[in-house]
């Protein structure tokens, strides 16, 4: 099975990959992750992102894309990848599709973490002090924020119009979200 968890930065995405990567030995393939790794090792790749993952911003559709071709072999093995802050454009969308389908695959469920902005901005500001993460503070979130908006909510009516998208209230405690999300898995994992 392969699934996206879709959502707003601080959604929860991350938290609820690595329940399900415990819980289903999926493959968890953030390219947050993936990115900050390369920034972290000081490589070539690192020192190009770095600038634009700190202000926020979005890195370009093909260093992204390349990141998670790389993976999806790995991932096929475990039994399935949980796309976790990918795709962000529909661009990147489209490419996961054909990727997805040249390997005869496809991704099988979207589920929407639903927060709304303000709880999103309360949620953050606790992570500012804590993460160590350069783009957690109150000005590169708000870029974050728009970026989400303005080029990954976009998505929604993509995968709408695939008959994959499951929306889940996000705004409930870590655990609540996870019964939530285990429900939306029932009719999947027949
Ligand atoms: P995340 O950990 O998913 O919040 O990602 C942290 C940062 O990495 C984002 O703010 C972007 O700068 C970059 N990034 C992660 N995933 C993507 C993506 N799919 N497309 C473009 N930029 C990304």
């Amino acid at each position: 099975m392969n699934l996206i968890l879709f959502g707003p930065p601080a959604a929860g995405k991350g938290t609820q990959a690595k329940r399900l990567v415990d819980g289903r030995g999926m493959v968890q393939l953030s390219t947050g992750d993936m990115l900050r790794a390369a920034v972290a090792s000081g490589s070539a790749l690192g020192k190009r992102v770095e600038g634009i993952m700190a202000e926020g911003g979005l890195v370009s559709d093909d260093i992204v894309i390349a990141l998670i071709e790389e993976r999806l072999t790995e991932a096929e093995n475990a039994g399935g990848a949980i796309f976790d802050g990918f795709p962000r454009t529909l661009a990147q969308a489209e490419a996961l599709d054909a990727m997805l389908k040249g390997r005869g695959s496809r991704i099988d469920m979207v589920i929407r973490l639903k927060v709304d902005d303000a709880a999103l901005t309360d949620r953050i500001a606790g992570r500012f002090a804590e993460s160590g993460r350069p783009d957690d503070n109150p000005e590169s979130f708000k870029v974050r924020l728009t970026a989400y908006n303005d080029q990954t909510a976009p998505l929604l009516p993509y995968y709408e119009g695939q008959k994959k998208l499951t929306e889940v209230d996000g705004m409930g405690s870590i655990e609540v979200v996870a019964q939530a999300i285990d429900r939306a898995l029932e009719p999947v994992d027949r």
